[in-house]
């Protein structure tokens, strides 16, 4: 990897993900323009103002919305390298498909290469798409060799009334491709990862990843979870795949980055082992069954009909070989759950 130093804008800074992606590039000694939507909402920035303390002029922050033409322009001035991370990400409780996702991730992934194309020092943009741009249904590995998901991959089925955020991330990265292939002076690394897991920087409850494990620990699917297979990753190994797809000269398309392949009763089973009296869900609730219950945890029918009791296998080589280690679930489980618990968002037992 390319160690000099250098400035890198990194979009949605104090997202969960991000957050993790401006830790390893302070460390590495980078200097870091970080855009936020509001300087002044303390309970979102607290965790980098704090972080920017240990860094002395080394963090920066910029205000900068997605849907705000020319917005990302001055936070983007004199860096070498965008990563690009903000994206709305909402599972549930979406009344507006095409405002609260589509929008924000296309219009926001066109003003912020916008604003590369204006910005000559800029010589790489990394993008955080994810595999719900390569498949939203575990049934459309029918699609391709040994039933086996790869960067090849895109998914077919999305659209704004099914899986209106899956739809969103699809979208937007084609978008980004799309802008990549039309000029010459910057190049485009992506990765596309797995549900991200494990410790969180912050103690922000909005996103989906929280709310997660929140659902497995405080007793909401304490009946048991359906047999949903999906690729996970852990926050600490995406961010740092940022770092590699940013600064490795040959680093290049797309990445499949997630690990190991779950099920919910498995994740119940193994934070068990550490956590025996909270109400994880173990058993593995039959296929007819959750399919009736799903629109009540805000999945639709069609949806687990999809996806639960089918198998899932990913082919993660290409990262591999960008430099990508995977810990072990286990470990991002326990850790992510002793951090919530520590941190108040999960009642202690
Ligand atoms: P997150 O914590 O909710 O981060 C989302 C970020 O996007 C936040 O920083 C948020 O800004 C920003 N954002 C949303 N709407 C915006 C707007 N209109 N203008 C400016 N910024 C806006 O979620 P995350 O898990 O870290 O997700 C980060 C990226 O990873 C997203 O692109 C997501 O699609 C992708 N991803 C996540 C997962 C996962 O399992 N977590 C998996 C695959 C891919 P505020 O701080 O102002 O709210």
């Amino acid at each position: 990897m390319n160690q000099n130093s250098t400035t890198v804008c990194v979009t949605g800074a104090a997202g969960y993900l991000a957050s993790w992606v401006v830790k390893h590039l302070l460390e590495a000694g980078h200097t870091v323009h970080g855009t936020v939507r509001d300087k002044g909402r303390a309970d979102k920035v607290k965790h980098l103002t704090e972080m920017a303390t240990s860094y002395p002029d080394r963090l920066k922050f910029f205000e900068a919305d997605l849907l705000k033409e020319g917005s990302f322009k001055d936070a983007i001035a004199g860096c070498t390298h965008v990563i690009h991370t903000a994206s709305p990400f909402l599972l549930q409780g979406i009344k507006d498909g095409e405002n609260q996702l589509i929008k924000p991730a296309l219009e926001g992934t066109r003003n912020v290469l916008n604003a590369v194309n204006e910005t000559p020092s800029v010589q790489r943009v990394v993008l955080t798409s994810s595999v719900v741009a390569m498949w939203i249904d575990n049934t459309e590995k029918s699609h391709y060799p040994q039933e086996i998901f790869d960067e090849t991959a895109w998914n077919s089925n999305g659209s704004l009334d099914y899986q209106p955020y899956s739809y969103s991330k699809t979208v937007a990265e084609k978008e980004a491709w799309k802008m990549v292939e039309a000029q010459d002076r910057w190049d485009l690394v992506v990765i596309n990862p797995g549900f991200v897991l494990g410790p969180s920087l912050s103690t922000r409850m909005d996103g989906a990843t929280m709310q997660f494990m929140k659902q497995l620990a405080d007793g909401t699917l304490s009946m048991g979870a359906p047999e949903f297979f999906f690729a996970t990753v852990d926050v600490r190994d995406v961010s740092y795949a940022h770092l590699l797809a940013a600064f490795k000269p040959e680093a290049e398309g797309r990445h499949l980055t997630a690990g190991e392949v779950m099920t919910l009763p498995e994740m119940g089973r193994m934070l068990k082992e550490d956590f025996a009296r909270y109400p994880l869900p173990t058993r593995q609730l039959p296929k007819w069954l959750f399919t009736l219950m799903a629109p009540v945890f805000g999945m639709s029918r069609e949806n687990a009909r999809r996806n639960i009791g089918i198998s899932l296998k990913i082919d993660n080589s290409k990262s591999q070989s960008l430099g990508v280690s995977y810990r072990p679930i286990k470990e991002t489980l326990v850790d992510q759950l002793n951090q919530m618990l520590e941190a108040g968002l999960v009642p202690k037992k």
